[in-house]
């Protein structure tokens, strides 16, 4: 690890060091940076990421509110910021990944290459340093969605840690080079995805969870209520073809999604629902990749007159509506329910 990517770390920031806006305090940070909040119970110690994502802003939010009113963490809190330096261009919070860097939360895994993969390596150090009993990353969804958790290992913990933003948590084992991959096996993990990137109800479900995070004694609680999803399947676009959003079957273009394909999240559609509209490539526009990385578009979608409808009722999940997101990464998961 070379010491130019060494993590700067805050100790203890007081309530009137870190500015009145969130803004003001990214700028005082300056770069990804680690705070440091002491506990009444200075034995245990609890882990938060957030800010992988540069356009995600619910969960810096929330430590910058929290951190101002001036609260006791229950333990001690080790916090990560990411990428503050993608976002102090205004407008604040536009930028997903610094110019230049691959996506943050897929840096987490071998080799650890570049500035990027540096900044990944050094956090898991500092966070392996400390052995915490619990990490908690939060993100936003770039469209509409209600909160929910996600986890490689589904369980009684990732299920409470879940239950303290949301009433969802879905299981998956698909591996992208996410954080939560890099430290399941050492202390329970969860990414939190609290709504809507610019929605202030995300804002508030990330600070109450935050808050109750901070200031638990513990973590072991039974949690009932918790609907946990099990691994859906994630569908990408196949690279050389294009996708558009709109209200009709758009000539020229592989694959045309509603405006609103965001209104899906979390429920259930059948095969009378028209989940977009396809060009002459067919279901062949489609990657659904399962954990084994097999394409099972066939067995999820139909064609039906290039109206892409589904087989079976199924659960949409994840669902973007940011044509740069869904060009790049993936444009929803989906998980029949029968
Ligand atoms: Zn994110």
């Amino acid at each position: 690890m070379k010491d130019a990517h060494r993590l700067p770390t805050w100790e203890g920031p007081k309530p009137d060091e870190v500015g009145e806006t969130v803004e003001d305090f990214l700028q005082k940070l300056g770069r990804p940076s680690l705070l440091w909040f002491p506990g009444k119970d200075s034995s245990r110690t609890r882990a938060f990421s957030t800010l992988l994502h540069g356009n995600e802003s619910s969960g810096v939010r929330a430590l910058h509110r929290w951190i101002k009113e001036g609260h006791e963490p229950a333990v001690n809190l080790l916090c990560f910021i990411g990428v503050v330096h993608a976002i102090l261009t205004e407008p604040f919070f536009s930028t997903r990944s610094v110019p230049g860097w691959r996506d943050l939360n897929r840096c987490f895994r071998p080799p650890f290459e570049g500035p990027d993969g540096a900044i990944a390596e050094s956090l898991l150090l500092e966070f392996r340093s400390v052995k915490p009993e619990a990490l908690i990353d939060v993100h936003n969804t770039s469209g509409r969605s209600p909160a929910y958790g996600v986890t490689t290992r589904g369980g009684r913990q990732q299920e409470f840690l879940t239950s303290l933003f949301s009433d969802h948590l879905v299981v998956t084992d698909l591996q992208l080079g996410a954080l939560m991959e890099a430290t399941e096996h050492d202390w329970p993990t969860v990414t939190i995805e609290c709504g809507g990137a610019n929605n202030h109800l995300s804002h508030e479900v990330a600070y109450q969870g935050f808050a109750r995070y901070a200031s638990a004694e513990s973590l072991q609680h039974a949690t009932p209520g918790v609907t946990v999803v099990h691994h859906p399947l994630r569908v990408e676009i196949r690279p050389g073809s294009t996708i558009v959003y709109g209200t009709e079957r758009r000539a020229g273009t592989d694959l045309c999604l509603p405006l609103d394909v965001d209104l899906f999240n979390f429920g259930i559609l059948t095969f009378q629902d028209s989940l977009g509209w396809v060009g002459p490539k067919g279901l062949d526009v489609l990657y659904t990749k399962d954990a084994q990385g097999c394409d099972r578009s066939r067995e999820i979608f139909s064609i039906h007159e290039q109206t892409l409808r589904l087989v079976k009722p199924s659960r949409i999940m994840m669902a973007t509506t940011r044509q740069d997101i869904a060009q790049s990464d993936c444009l929803f998961y989906v998980l029949p329910v029968q």
